[in-house]
């Protein structure tokens, strides 16, 4: 059953939705996959040996995220 009113123009009242292709969505996929991906490194294995920035400030700062996520730490 249709719902939409339609007005004097013949039009409805609600917007309309236009899919997206995937092939215009894949590039933003796979950058938001690669962003998640250096957040997971960043959260998960930033420490010690696999340490990229010199010092604790990352470690420090997604420390919460890191016990949240059940990475071993401390
Ligand atoms: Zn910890």
């Amino acid at each position: 059953m249709n719902d939409a009113v339609l007005d004097q123009a013949g039009q409805t009242d609600q917007p309309v939705i236009t899919p997206i292709p995937l092939r215009e969505l894949m590039p933003w996929i796979v950058f938001g996959g690669l962003l998640m991906l250096l957040a997971l490194y960043f959260v998960g294995a930033e420490e010690g040996a696999t340490s990229l920035i010199p010092g604790m400030y990352v470690h420090e700062f997604v420390h919460d995220g890191r016990h949240l996520l059940g990475f071993p730490c401390h």
